[in-house]
């Protein structure tokens, strides 16, 4: 197998550490996402962090990202120093652009908004906010590998952007990875330095903190052999979605909302519904295996809670984690299945 057959290559080389796969890989994904580069690291939340760091966020400053996220964008906030500042999604979870322009202070350094479930944030509004702040943005394209704006990709739009190649992504690593993808040389050439614990030439150790974030050679290989069928895979999930918005229209629940302008690649097929729990019960006792993406918002997670803030701080993010559903989605997923799926919803729901 193609796969089995690029790591027993690796170990014939043992060229393991930022070996050749990985500086090809780097090329190949900036190809992809039209950017002029990008970086291997160890994870998607690596990626975040190194990005923000490289952009210069550290103590003392603020940034801005949506409450509804996954943890780790806001861990990576913390970790460089900064402080962050949580805002509300709208119904659809998108970032609440007013509540986004709303939050800028003096201190405000970088916003940090998320594709999530492989839906684009609306960028072109959020770069006008950002530019008139002041304030970098890094876009958390952790979930949406090859989404597009337009002609654009995910991850061209701001000075940098986070992806994550952790297994069950859109496309997925042999365990952890990350990158970050980015036009600036200067950023770039930083975060070459970051991961590989700020060295800049053998033993000289310019930028820190010091730490090993590098992505695995045989990560990156295992990445080249799948990269190619990525959009194959996207298009599979959005055919797929399309056959869900079909079997399930007319029915009492929220279906996930389209592309604003270009296209969604379903990381995640979430609806939502006031009887979430009951549906979610009546889905297992079915053998019908789904998600709750996220069951706890940040906001309300007990590591953050020293962040100080309340229940109902964001009343759309808090109504999202009791209604949010992630049905079965992946590229492979008979279509056959989701019809059978979608029966068993209009059985429980009406
Ligand atoms: C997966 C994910 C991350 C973290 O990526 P890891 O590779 O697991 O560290 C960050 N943000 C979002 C939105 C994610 O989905």
């Amino acid at each position: 197998m193609e796969l089995l057959a690029a790591i027993g290559d690796i170990v014939d080389k043992c060229d393991f550490i930022l070996g050749e796969d990985v500086a090809a890989l780097e090329r190949e994904f900036a190809d992809y996402c039209g950017v002029q580069h990008a970086v291997g690291v160890d994870s998607g939340s690596s990626a975040l962090e190194l990005a923000l760091l490289a952009a210069g966020v550290g103590a003392g400053h603020e940034v801005i990202t949506q409450a509804n996220t996954f943890i780790a964008t806001v861990g990576a906030i913390l970790a460089v120093g900064a402080r962050p500042v949580l805002v509300d999604c709208d119904d659809d979870g998108a970032p609440d652009l007013d509540q986004f322009a709303a939050a800028v202070s003096p201190r405000t350094k970088a916003m940090l908004p998320v594709h999530l479930f492989g839906r684009v944030a609306p960028l072109q509004p959020l770069v006008e906010i950002a530019t008139r702040a002041g304030a970098v943005l890094v876009e958390d394209a952790c979930q949406a590998h090859g989404a597009q704006v337009g002609p654009r990709r995910a991850g061209s739009f701001g000075l940098a952007a986070a992806f994550s190649f952790y297994p069950g992504k859109n496309l997925g690593a042999f365990g952890d990875a990350g990158m970050v993808t980015t036009n600036s040389s200067e950023i770039a050439a930083r975060l070459r330095a970051l991961r590989n614990i700020g060295q800049t030439t053998k033993y000289v150790h310019e930028l820190g903190p010091p730490m090993n974030r590098r992505l695995d050679t045989l990560q990156a290989a295992v990445l080249r052999v799948k990269l190619p069928h990525l959009d194959g895979w996207n298009a599979a999930r959005v055919e797929r979605a399309a056959r869900y918005r079909e079997q399930l229209a007319g029915l009492p629940l929220r279906l996930p909302a389209p592309a604003l302008d270009g296209s969604h690649v379903y990381h995640l097929f979430v609806i939502q519904t006031e009887r979430r729990d009951g549906l979610r019960n009546a889905l297992a006792s079915a053998g019908i295996a789904t998600g709750i993406h996220y069951p706890i918002p940040t906001h309300l997670q007990p590591s953050l809670s020293f962040l100080g803030y309340a229940p109902r701080s964001f009343p759309v993010t808090e109504r999202l984690a009791t209604q949010s559903l992630s049905l079965p989605m992946y590229p492979e997923l008979p279509l056959a299945q989701i019809d059978r799926v979608a029966k068993l919803i209009r059985e429980y729901l009406s």
